[in-house]
């Protein structure tokens, strides 16, 4: 398995026209294949154990779409002409160009995770969004060439199926940016039953199929509920969470941006002074931990403040100490994207527009 970024299209579409003729022609298992994992639509991606094994999963390589007498029958994975990324179970999968097998996912459903293990790591991530200051952090993100990971609600701030939030999350999607849950409408989950936490879940996996194809894997609770005591509830939230698939990820690090930072309400402090408080907040974490340390930071993309000063603050800051700034999975050991999802494709033709139902 190798994993990398935005390899030159014709090569790729050589490549994978290539290995799909030559799978097709020859009929065999050969242990290898080009950007491909299909075993069916809507298929789980990578970690069942069974795909691990290469004897025998090459055979339905190239799904049994049917065709009209005498049309040519179009490999399904085949990358279209101009984009970037892998096509994978007929929907593209974006930014990386992935080849080989998915490996087996690193992080374990159920399990909280508070902090990255791949030392030298330093992973940022926005909850609660997108929101109408998103796209500038896209921005800022693409000219630092950074990868983060957004941890966003269905119904929240905005509303996931409104075309502008739509377009954002597409565009973070299509960016190479991780996308994981962060429930629906943004509960404690220590406040519901099984069947509560499963729907706030299974229904943002659903939005999350209809706009962009994917399930992530990796969740956050809101405020970190279910993570912190009384232990009989956690427990409840964790094994629901596990029963869902659900890498479960919270912080060591906060800016407590909605604590104290509210753009609808004028504040008392200065941002300078707001922004001292937030950076202290980051700095004092770090030197009171062990020389360099893992970090998960957590910021929100729903302020202004947070997208114009905590952020690029942040980023030079990590920089600066000689991190190196990644999503959640990968300094979990999730390096392959196609880890960061429990399932792939294909995403809704027709979405809902609104949350209404
Ligand atoms: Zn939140």
């Amino acid at each position: 398995m190798t994993v990398s970024e935005k390899k030159p299209m014709q090569t790729k579409n050589k490549v994978l026209i290539a290995a799909v003729s030559l799978i097709v022609v020859a009929g065999i298992a050969c242990g290898v294949y080009f950007g491909v994992h299909n075993k069916s639509v809507n298929n789980n991606v990578s970690n069942s154990t069974s795909n691990n094994s290469t004897s025998g999963s090459t055979s339905s390589l190239v799904s049994p779409t049917p065709t009209l007498a005498g049309a040519t029958p179009t490999p399904t994975n085949v990358l279209p002409s101009g984009q970037n990324g892998t096509m994978i179970n007929g929907t593209l999968f974006p930014y990386y160009t992935l080849t080989g097998e998915a490996p087996v996912p690193v992080g374990i459903p159920g399990t909280v995770y508070t902090t990255c293990k791949t030392p030298g790591t330093f992973s940022i991530s926005f909850d609660d969004g997108p929101s109408d200051y998103t796209h500038e952090l896209l921005d800022l993100l693409d000219k630092e060439n950074l990868k983060v990971t957004f941890f966003v609600n269905g119904n929240n701030q905005g509303c996931i199926y409104d075309p502008k939030v739509q377009s954002v999350l597409k565009r973070a999607y299509q960016s190479g940016h991780q996308i994981a849950s962060h429930t629906w409408s943004h509960p404690k989950l220590t406040t519901l039953t099984t069947q509560g936490i499963t729907t706030e879940m299974t229904r943002l996996e659903q939005a999350f199929m209809d706009v962009l194809g994917v399930v992530p894997r990796y969740m956050r609770p809101p405020y970190g509920d279910g993570t912190f005591g009384p232990a009989a509830k956690d427990a409840v939230v964790q094994s629901t969470l596990k029963g869902l698939g659900y890498v479960i990820t919270t912080w060591d690090m906060a800016t407590t941006d909605a604590d104290i930072d509210d753009n609808n309400t004028p504040h008392k402090l200065t941002d300078e002074a707001l922004m001292k408080i937030e950076q202290g907040q980051v700095t004092s974490v770090v030197n009171a931990g062990a020389k360099g340390a893992t970090h998960m930071e957590l910021m929100h993309d729903t302020y202004m403040r947070t997208v114009r000063i905590m952020a690029p603050w942040s980023i030079n800051y990590a920089k600066g100490l000689g991190y190196k700034i990644v999503p959640v999975a990968t300094c979990l050991g999730d390096e392959d994207p196609r880890t960061w999802y429990q399932k792939i494709g294909p995403p809704s033709a027709n979405p809902p527009t609104t949350c209404t139902k």
